[in-house]
């Protein structure tokens, strides 16, 4: 497999090999098809297997840089991983034109109001301070047609999870949601009935 494989658009396939990636990881390679195609996906992933990667590339492909809303969400349980994750998507789009944010409790409010006021694509963050913002009516949400979870299993503990259901609650009704995560607790399979359309299931 390659990554010309998936008709990335080209900008996005020099971002790639630029960041030195030459062939898909196996998750990469399990997960970018289906993802490309509108699919949900449940995948059980270890970090250092190349997950990131794995939902960043569909979520930049599927993105309209001439549509400036918010498009995707990419929930991570920490700050830390939240600045980790927009890193990566900023490199791998690094010749594409998609504004990344970068949002989480623990830091201005106020300046994260004032950067929506200008375009976002791709916001990254966590579920407590999206949430806040959405109930705003400051970030909207209303086009964001998928939805990442990473670290799955930690953002359905108890402290995340209504805030996630709730931030979902804000999505279009036919949006595609993509969950990573090392383990499959049974919240996990409780939330896969609830929210997720005829999930594709990878496990490696
Ligand atoms: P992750 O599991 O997302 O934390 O990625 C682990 C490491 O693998 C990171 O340093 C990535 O930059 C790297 N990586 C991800 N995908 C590939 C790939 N297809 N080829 C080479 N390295 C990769």
């Amino acid at each position: 497999n390659e990554f010309e494989d998936y008709f990335l658009k080209h900008d996005l396939l020099m971002g790639i090999y630029e960041k030195g990636f030459e062939k898909p990881s196996r998750i990469q390679e399990e997960s970018i098809p289906i993802a490309l195609t509108g699919s949900d996906i449940l995948a059980r992933a270890k970090s250092g297997t190349g997950k990131t990667a794995a939902f960043c590339i569909p979520a930049l492909e599927k993105i309209d840089q001439d549509n400036n809303v918010i498009q995707a969400v990419i929930l991570v349980p920490t700050r830390e991983l939240a600045l980790q994750t927009s890193q990566v998507c900023k490199e791998l789009g690094k010749h594409l034109n998609i504004q990344v944010m970068v949002t989480t409790g623990g830091t201005s409010l106020k300046d994260d109001i004032m950067r929506l006021h200008q375009p976002v694509h791709l916001l990254v963050g966590t579920p407590g301070r999206i949430l806040d913002l959405a109930k705003k009516g400051i970030c909207k949400l209303e086009d964001c047609a998928m939805l990442v979870m990473d670290e799955a299993d930690k953002l359905l503990s108890s402290d995340f999870q209504p805030s996630v259901e709730q931030l979902i609650d804000f999505m279009p009704a036919n949006r595609q949601i993509l969950m990573f995560s090392a383990t499959f607790p049974v919240t996990i399979k409780e939330f896969k009935d609830k929210y997720l359309r005829r999930p594709c299931v990878i496990n490696l």
